[in-house]
């Protein structure tokens, strides 16, 4: 549990904003040295802008003041007055998975049809539009959101947990999900292989393309976990599975330049 404290800690405690700022240089850093590999797998090649990228350091900054703030005091509140409360009893490893299954679905149920509601005028222009002016995601438009919506899609978590009593161990994967998946659909990089969408085991799971295209053409793409809302519903884009083999292909075409540089100039 020292862990678990420990990385909430250094998440939210005291100088959290410094520490995410350390992350983002670590992350610079990283892109630096991965810059080919990425490249190859960039989404939109020519979407970044810096005028979208300040205003993504200022929502970000924003939303971390206020809206984690609120979601902060809800979450301490609602633990002193017992109305969250964890199942600190050793457990099994499938018990865990089922709690993390319950929290995985339930999650992205939440977020699909409170995504879809927040699309709707008046209440798109109040909440949901500072996250739509980035149209070409990178890792900072996850938090770059109106506090409200950090709050409403933030606050699943105090709701679920306060209706269900999940053992630590379970919380100790749902918190960190929360934040990586949030990371990996605004990443602006196509990591999965070309045939990921077209196998029925794997297409329900949530591809970076598929978030990216819901940024670039809004009323498309709408899950936050998994597409299976968006099939059910026919929200799915039309052209997303043409678009998404397009991106494979040049990702492929991509690295086999590189390849092909790599052994001419090996071969002089
Ligand atoms: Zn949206
Ligand atoms: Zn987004």
């Amino acid at each position: 549990m020292a862990v678990w404290t420990r990385f909430q800690q250094f998440i939210t405690g005291n100088s959290a904003l410094a520490r995410w700022l350390i992350l983002f240089v670590i992350a610079g850093l990283l892109y630096a040295v991965f810059r080919g590999y990425l490249r190859a797998r960039k989404i939109q090649p020519n979407g970044f802008r810096w005028q979208t990228f300040r205003n993504e350091i200022f929502f970000a900054i924003l939303n971390l003041a206020i809206g984690a703030t609120i979601l902060g005091y809800i979450t301490s509140t609602w633990t002193a007055k017992g109305i969250i409360t964890f199942n600190k009893a050793p457990t099994t490893w499938w018990v865990v998975g089922l709690e993390y299954a319950a929290y995985f679905f339930a999650f992205d149920t939440y977020f699909y049809w409170f995504h879809r509601l927040m699309h709707l005028e008046p209440i798109y222009t109040w909440v949901h539009k500072i996250h739509h002016r980035s149209t070409s995601p990178n890792m900072l438009t996850t938090l770059s959101v109106s506090p409200l919506e950090s709050i409403i899609n933030g606050g699943f978590l105090a709701l679920f947990t306060a209706a269900v009593t999940v053992h630590s161990s379970t919380m100790m994967l749902i918190g960190p999900t929360n934040i990586f998946m949030g990371l990996y659909v605004h990443a602006g990089y196509e990591f999965f292989p070309r045939w990921w969408n077209k196998t029925w085991l794997t297409k329900w799971f949530i591809t970076t393309t598929f978030h990216d295209q819901h940024h670039r053409y809004f009323n498309w793409n709408y899950g936050g976990y998994t597409t299976i809302w968006d099939w059910i519903c026919g929200t799915v884009r039309p052209k997303f599975l043409t678009d998404f083999d397009q991106i494979k292909a040049r990702t492929n075409k991509s690295l086999a330049a590189a390849g092909a540089a790599i052994s001419s100039g090996a071969g002089t």
